[in-house]
């Protein structure tokens, strides 16, 4: 299968005994050719990326949405965990909006101790942690030469005001596509980047039951994302044939059974909708070679 998408993590900013923190990983290609991107790094990606037999080291980059701490809790373990068990010195490209590479920096800046206890103690790691950042704010995203290749990544702006900038991304490969629109509500950015790709991985809440909870700061998150019957619209709107539910708010099996959402989600797409637990895989094939196997 040539595109593939993996649910990390299903959960949200409210910890949730089986679900981890907002992750996802874009999957293309085959075996050692392959390039995977994790879109995200919440609470436990590491061990969830671990259950699919990769590890940091196997990443291509890490692209990030937002900086909501949810979607960034775990950066810290990628960074480190990359520079550890990579042998050689293998950079580590970090994507996301402007504001990325100041919280990066912190990052780093926290591990310091870490950094200075592990290089004085291991006599063949001579570099710190090697970290490249880029920062975006849409149309083509450029990794450095010899990472990736075979994806083309392009990106824009969202909307979760007031968190800004925040961004989502589009990954192209060969003739397969999916968007990872991270934390927003409808907006023209989403829908540019949806236009003409086969399948979204969105972000819901589910704003039926927040809204009915009398406890003011649930319902402040109303405003700035999207239920699962906007992403819908969105995905509709888009022409898409799957649509993907992630971060889960409440989580289930609380906040109602996956027949729940799906339901309320098929009242506006009559495309395929995928919602599920961490490890949840969607394939998504090549709409080129579904059109020529015609
Ligand atoms: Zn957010
Ligand atoms: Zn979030």
């Amino acid at each position: 299968m040539s595109l593939a998408v993996t649910l990390l993590g299903t959960g949200s900013p409210m910890p949730s005994p089986d679900r981890a923190g907002p992750a996802t990983l874009i999957s293309a290609g085959e075996d050692d050719a392959a390039e995977h991107y994790l879109v995200d790094a919440g609470r436990g990606v590491l061990m969830r990326l671990a259950a699919t037999g990769l590890g940091a080291p196997n990443l291509t980059a890490v692209l990030i949405t937002h900086l909501h701490s949810d979607h960034i809790t775990d950066l810290n373990d990628v960074v480190t965990t990359r520079w550890v068990m990579t042998f050689e010195e293998t950079p580590l490209t970090i994507v996301g909006p402007v504001g990325t590479r100041k919280v990066v920096d912190h990052i780093l800046a926290s591990l310091e101790p870490d950094i200075e206890y592990r290089i004085a103690h291991h006599e063949d790691l001579d570099h710190r942690p090697p970290v490249n950042v880029i920062e975006v704010t849409s149309g083509v995203v450029e990794l450095p030469a010899g990472q990736g290749g075979n994806v083309a990544i392009t990106c824009a702006q969202t909307d979760h005001k007031p968190v800004e900038p925040s961004v989502g991304f589009r990954f192209d490969f060969q003739g397969a596509s999916v968007v990872a629109a991270g934390d927003t509500v409808p907006c023209d950015g989403l829908d540019a980047l949806c236009d003409g790709a086969d399948a979204v991985v969105h972000t819901v809440i589910r704003k039926d039951i927040i809204a009915n909870i009398p406890m003011q700061r649930l319902q402040d998150t109303l405003d700035y994302h999207s239920s699962p019957e906007e992403a819908a619209q969105t995905a509709a709107k888009a022409g898409m044939s799957t649509l993907i539910l992630t971060h889960y708010v409440p989580p289930m099996p609380q906040g109602g059974t996956e027949d729940d959402w799906r339901a309320l989600a098929a009242e506006h797409f009559g495309g395929t909708i995928e919602l599920g637990d961490d490890l949840h895989r969607v394939d998504i094939p090549s709409h080129q070679q579904n059109e020529s196997s015609r």
